[in-house]
Formats: C-alpha cells, sequence, structure tokens
C-alpha cells in the first residue's frame, strides 16, 4: 500500500511512514494511491461474516500487504473487538450503536486499530514513542483506553482545565500506566500549540522519539470503514436503496464512507448532518466554501468550523462539485431543533438518542420526505450518558448511566498541572521520559 498527500499527488510513503508521521511536510493529508474493489466471493459471503472477519476481509484488500497476514488478524481482534448492533426503531428506519466501546463513542475503533498498527510498526525500535495528544473531549478518552497498556508506547494527554466534563476528565486521567494527563491552565487552543511547538523542536525531536494520535491520522480513518459493511450486513434486504445519515463535524466518519462505497458497498447516498458549524453542507447546496470560527452547541463533538477531512472528500471527486453532490446530500440544525428530536425519538420510539445521533436524525427524516423509497441508517456516534445533563434536562428525566461510565466517578484522578508555558512543558517531557 501506498500513500499520497492531497497537495501531492506524485509522491509516495509507506502506511507506516504515513502513520507515524500523520500528517504530510506539505500540510496536505494522506491518501491511499488505490482504493481497489473488494472481491465476489465478499459480498456473496458477507452476510455470513462476524465483525471482526469482514473487518479482516476490508483490511486486507485495502491495506494489499502493507504487514502480514496473521499480524493483521491479530491487530484486527484485538481492536475491533465490541459489537457495533444495528437497533431497528420503524421500517427502514435504524440506527447503528457505535459506543460499545471503551470510552462509548465511535472514535474508539479508530483510536484502537491506531494503537496496534503503531505498535506493530514500533516492533523494531528500541527506543520508546512518545505520543502526544491535544483534547477538546472525546479525543483524549479514545486514545487513553486505546494506547493503555501497549508495550513501547507512552502517552501524553493535554486538556484545557475545568473546559472537559467531569467523566470526560476521568477517562484521561485515571487509567495509569502508560497514560499520563497534563491539565493546562488555559485553552484547548494552548493544548494544541504546546504540541505543535513540541514537534517544531528540533532539538527535542532529537531526544525524544514522539508522535502524534491526531484525528486525521490516516490509521484512525480506516477502521471506521469497517462497521458501513457490518450496516449492510445487519439489514434484512438490500434490494431497496441503503442512504446513511452521519452526524458529522470533522468528516472523518463520512470519508471513511466514501472509502467502503469505493470498495463496492452499495450506498445510495450520505447524508452529512450537522449542527449549526455547516460549512460543508452549505457547500453541498451552493458550491460555495467557506471555512469559519466554530460556534459551541450541545453537539459538541462536532463544533467544527474547518473540518480537516473536507480535503479527503474533495480529493475523491476531484475537486467536483457536481460529483460530490450526486453522493451526498447536507443538511444543519439549531440546538433547539436537536433538543425536539430528542424528545421526539424518545417519544416515539422509547429510544434514547444523544444530541449528535439526534442531529443524523433529523436529516434522515428531511432526506425522506424528498426521497420516501429508501431505508436509513443513522450513526449513533456516542452513547447517550456521555451527555448526561444535557440529555436529563431536554427529557425532564433521570438517565441511566452504564456501568464502565459510572465507576469512573469514584476513581482517583492523576494529572500534572502546567501553565502554557512552552519552556515548562519540554522540561516536563524531558525529565520524565
Ligand atoms: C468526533 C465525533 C463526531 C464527529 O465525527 P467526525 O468524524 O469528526 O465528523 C460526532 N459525534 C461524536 C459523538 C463524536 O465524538
Amino acid at each position: 500500500m501506498r500513500l499520497y498527500s492531497t497537495k501531492n499527488t506524485t509522491a509516495f510513503v509507506s502506511l507506516k511512514e504515513a502513520v507515524f508521521k500523520g500528517l504530510p511536510d506539505d500540510n496536505g493529508l494522506y491518501m491511499p494511491e488505490q482504493i481497489p474493489l473488494l472481491p465476489d466471493y465478499f459480498f456473496k459471503r458477507f452476510k455470513e461474516y462476524s465483525f471482526s472477519e469482514l473487518a479482516f476481509e476490508v483490511s486486507k484488500v485495502l491495506l494489499q500487504g502493507a504487514l502480514p497476514e496473521d499480524k493483521l488478524q491479530d491487530i484486527i481482534e484485538s481492536s475491533i473487538n465490541f459489537p457495533a448492533p444495528l437497533k431497528t426503531l420503524a421500517a427502514d428506519l435504524h440506527i447503528l450503536e457505535l459506543f460499545h466501546g471503551p470510552s462509548l463513542a465511535f472514535k474508539d475503533f479508530g483510536a484502537r486499530f491506531m494503537s496496534q498498527l503503531m505498535s506493530h510498526f514500533n516492533e523494531d525500535n528500541k527506543q520508546e514513542l512518545i505520543i502526544l495528544v491535544a483534547t477538546s473531549g472525546d479525543t483524549g478518552g479514545a486514545v487513553a483506553a486505546g494506547f493503555y497498556d501497549t508495550p513501547g508506547i507512552e502517552v501524553v494527554i493535554l486538556y484545557p482545565s475545568g473546559k472537559v466534563s467531569m467523566l470526560q476528565e476521568k477517562q484521561l486521567t485515571t487509567l495509569g500506566k502508560n497514560i499520563r494527563a497534563i491539565e493546562v491552565n488555559g485553552t484547548f487552543d494552548d493544548c494544541q500549540a504546546l504540541v505543535k511547538q513540541s514537534f517544531l523542536d528540533q532539538a527535542l525531536c532529537k531526544q525524544l522519539r514522539l508522535s502524534s494520535a491526531n484525528s486525521i491520522n490516516i490509521a484512525r480513518l480506516i477502521p471506521q470503514s469497517f462497521y458501513y459493511f457490518e450496516a449492510a450486513k445487519q439489514l434484512a434486504d438490500l434490494s431497496k436503496p441503503v442512504v446513511f445519515s452521519i452526524p458529522s463535524g470533522n468528516f472523518g466518519n463520512l470519508t471513511a464512507g466514501l472509502i467502503a462505497k469505493k470498495m463496492g458497498l452499495p450506498v445510495h447516498q450520505f447524508i452529512a448532518a450537522t449542527n449549526v458549524n455547516n460549512v460543508v453542507p452549505t457547500y453541498l447546496n451552493t458550491g460555495i466554501y467557506t471555512p469559519r470560527p466554530s460556534v459551541r452547541t450541545i453537539s459538541n463533538a462536532m463544533d467544527v468550523g474547518n473540518p480537516s477531512n473536507f480535503a479527503r472528500m474533495d480529493e475523491f471527486y476531484c475537486s467536483t462539485w457536481n460529483n460530490m453532490t450526486k453522493d451526498i446530500t447536507g443538511f444543519s440544525y439549531t440546538d433547539e431543533e436537536t433538543k425536539h428530536a430528542v424528545q421526539e425519538v424518545y417519544k416515539q420510539y422509547g429510544y434514547l438518542i444523544d444530541p449528535h445521533g439526534a442531529v443524523g436524525y433529523l436529516a434522515l427524516q428531511a432526506y425522506k420526505a424528498q426521497n420516501p423509497n429508501i431505508q436509513g441508517i443513522i450513526l449513533e456516534t456516542a452513547h447517550p450518558a456521555k451527555f448526561k445533563k444535557d440529555m436529563e434536562d431536554i427529557l425532564n428525566q433521570a438517565i441511566p448511566i452504564p456501568e464502565r461510565l459510572a465507576i469512573l466517578a469514584d476513581k482517583q484522578k492523576e494529572a500534572h498541572y502546567l501553565d502554557p508555558d512552552y519552556d515548562q512543558f519540554k522540561s516536563w517531557l524531558l525529565n520524565n521520559y
């Protein structure tokens, strides 16, 4: 497998290099040189495969020998090891639950696969690898759980003090072992600036082997294509056109769907569902792309004003608006509309949908109003209990917390408190590693 940068289509790197570097030097994004079609036998048999077998078959074709098959199998089995069940609310209305992993959000798929892949590529290296991540909440939990106890890899997570929820903070600060948290007396942007400056510090990079677990890493994108197949597998009837509604922020999830389609999965349409941070729906409706600062909403994991994966989507369609609109339709919603949707889904179907999934629900309803003869799948990107307070305010009743989240509340937080000062951060790194 070879990858190129969206900003330079003539230079290639290996999967290993793309995974460790994260971003090409030219600031583009890595794209696979080829996205092959799956063989006929796959589609003949795919209803009989388990989720991990499906993931193995898809990754084998996509990665094209980038690692030995038995290694790939091990990686799949230890990362794609929780289910993605399809729940049916009504005829032609389904929910794909992607929150059954350790941090209760779909980001677990990407983080776990990436940690296993990095650990494999890191095997021959004597020097430990240090992963630096800045988080505004959800990514940190998935990365912490995904890399926990991975041999040869240390993880440093920087988060803004007082700006993540109590449970999110506990997900980062209670694991111990190779996971360390830095509580920064500042904003998410301060955290990100500290990480960026470390990568640019050549003296530091000579002493420590640094890498990132950024959301645009190709190793996080690849496993997200697997569950589109897993969803289709669980549909009783594939003859009716299938539409995926995807609550989106940075558009990694939707881009992974485009990979699945290119590999042969029959998808009639993708719906780009956003909150008021609607740069992509606006582009799909008008052809004009204008990134802008993000606005805070209750579906906060989608508060992105300049979605990084748009460069990959654009590349898929050769920068041709007209082509993209054939496959992707965009809708966006306010917080008021989202809250009503949470209430409606609970009242009509007795289902607790979180605010992100609710945006996907609204967009699917809007699409269906114009295209009635389809079956729709909403990606439910996080467990509703992750947004307990908002959910309880919206529904005016208590909602249950799953055991694995509840036990976090009693665990002892351990974090190093730091001002957003690069010299202090650097000496902390050098003293600890
Ligand atoms: C990260 C996240 C999203 C947005 O996913 P993208 O791939 O960035 O579009 C949506 N919902 C939840 C709960 C998330 O954590």
